[in-house]
């Protein structure tokens, strides 16, 4: 940095008039913790513009003046990135104030929104126009669509849907030098060459701000079923998928894998949920069809469950009669969230494996873990559907903090070397961030390594936005290619 911070504050001051600047550390501080109330640094001052020039005209500043710089959103991405340095003083760009809606057009399926928008306003406006966005999380009343494309985030309807990279036609971004690129295209197809808005999707805000986006709509759903089953194991909820993607004509748009030990954690933090079956089981899937026209969905999930019975793959079930029944089904699978966090410390992953490995990864994970620390409870649960679980862990409550952190840290490094055995990820959905950095880098190899950081030079040569997220720090070429540790 080649000036001083209150020569940031004036000069970005001018730039954004009143209340686009923050610098008094209590105004500062709700910008320095994240959802689950995470903090490393504090922000050398938080920038807030309203206008894609305005975020131009911040990052031409920074880029001049050497100011390390990191865009945030809704705080929810869990991994560290959009956190304020502990070390070098960054200047945080909250996307907040960029949020308005462009433009919707129903015939074409798209709408046009500015970065800042929370995913749950984007959702609300398509359905105003009998549209869907389907992205689906348990954060969308906090995330925005920049940070849900920042992190190419998932959610509940990716096995019908994808994930955000197919649900984007179009990016307008602020480059770390300050050019704004305008790739605010409509187009569902589009073949010309190279297709740049990707390489911004789950770039975690390393190569550039995301101002605008052009969202790809669906028609809104007009009938859905949402069941909870009973299922015996892993293997039996495998079995139940694989029926249910063959017999429920592509409509099947969630199913997700919750053991018991979830529900247990559901009822800590909402005590008023009912338990939704009369007898317990080891686990339970929650599952969704849902169709814009005229389908008996009815039918279609009594023959699946007439099906999964024979097969030995359904115990129990129970099929929501109304909404409110819905709605309550799905509590639980925000509320099983909510109860881990009232564990204190505990380890969060979000990996993924090929889908019909799960069974054989289950059981070998759950061994090596118990193997390690015979206390620890596993909390597994997830997007069965996409291969992704989380496969967290509870530490012995009664170790200090610094035990369960050591404790934690070798469970992972075992667990990550386990989903590595099966040529699984360590990350689908929370990205890389700071967190996962080291276990990140070892997985690569020498070219993609080579690739990516060439890749960061050529947008940010001077590593002056979101520094050392993804990869590490580039404080001398020499360990360019080095993990931290
Ligand atoms: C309860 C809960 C449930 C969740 N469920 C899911 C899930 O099912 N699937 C899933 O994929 N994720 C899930 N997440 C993770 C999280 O919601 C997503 O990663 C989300 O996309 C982050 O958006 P955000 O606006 O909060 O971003 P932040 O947390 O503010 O930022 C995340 C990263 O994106 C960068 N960034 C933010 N905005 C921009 C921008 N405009 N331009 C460039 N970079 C930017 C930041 O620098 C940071 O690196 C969940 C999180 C919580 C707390």
């Amino acid at each position: 940095m080649n000036i001083s911070s209150s020569e940031v504050i004036y000069a970005l001051n001018a730039l954004l008039g009143e209340g686009g600047i923050l610098e008094s550390s209590q105004d500062m501080s709700r910008y320095a913790v994240d959802w689950a109330g995470d903090r490393l640094g504090s922000p050398l001052a938080v920038a807030r513009p309203r206008t894609t020039e305005e975020v131009a005209g911040i990052v031409e500043f920074c880029h001049r003046h050497r100011v390390p710089m990191v865009a945030q959103g809704g705080h929810t991405g869990l991994v560290g990135g959009a956190l304020p340095d502990a070390g070098q003083p960054e200047l945080v760009i909250s996307l907040e104030r960029l949020n308005q809606i462009r433009e919707i057009d129903p015939l074409n399926f798209t709408l046009s929104v500015d970065s800042g928008c929370v995913l749950q306003t984007v959702k609300d406006v398509a359905a105003e126009h009998e549209c869907d966005f389907p992205l689906s999380l348990g954060a969308q009343g906090s995330c925005q669509i920049g940070g849900n494309v920042a992190t190419n985030a998932g959610g509940l309807n990716v096995l019908r849907y994808g994930m955000m990279r197919q649900l984007v036609l179009g990016l307008e971004v602020v480059l770390p030098d300050g050019r704004i690129w305008n790739g605010m295209r409509a187009l569902h197809k589009d073949n010309r060459g190279y297709d740049l808005k990707q390489l911004f999707i789950g770039a975690e805000g390393t190569l550039g701000i995301i101002t605008g986006v052009v969202l790809k709509l669906f028609p809104q759903p007009q009938e859905t079923r949402t069941a909870l089953v009973a299922v015996p194991d892993v293997f039996a909820a495998l079995g139940l998928y694989a029926l249910a993607r063959r017999s429920c004509c592509e409509l099947l748009s969630a199913f997700e894998l919750i053991p018991r030990a979830c529900l247990e954690l559901a009822f800590e933090a909402a005590p008023d949920l009912p338990d939704p079956l009369e007898t317990p089981a080891p686990f339970y899937v929650l599952l969704e069809i849902t169709a814009s026209g005229p389908v008996d969905l009815e039918a279609m999930i009594e023959h699946l469950f007439d099906s999964g019975m024979q097969a030995g793959q359904v115990l129990d079930g129970v099929l929501a009669s109304s909404d409110a029944q819905a709605a309550r089904l799905w509590r639980i699978r925000e509320a099983m969230v909510e109860g881990q966090q009232l564990h204190g410390e505990h380890l969060r992953t979000d990996i993924a494996l090929p889908i019909s490995t799960l069974g054989n990864f289950f059981n070998e994970a759950n061994r090596a873990m118990a193997a390690i620390s015979p206390q620890t409870t596993v909390i597994a649960y997830g997007h069965l559907g996409d291969g992704n679980l989380h496969f967290n862990l509870l530490p012995p409550a009664e170790l200090d903090l610094t035990a369960k952190r050591v404790l934690l840290h070798a469970l992972e490094t075992e667990l990550f070397a386990i989903v590595e055995d099966y040529q699984g990820s360590i990350s689908a959905e929370h990205g890389i961030g700071r967190t996962k950095q080291t276990a990140f880098l070892d997985g690569l190899s020498e070219l993609e390594r080579e690739l990516i950081s060439d890749l960061k030079q050529l947008f940010d040569p001077d590593d002056l936005m979101a520094a050392g997220r993804i990869l590490p720090r580039v404080t001398d070429p020499a360990i360019h290619y080095q993990s931290q540790e």
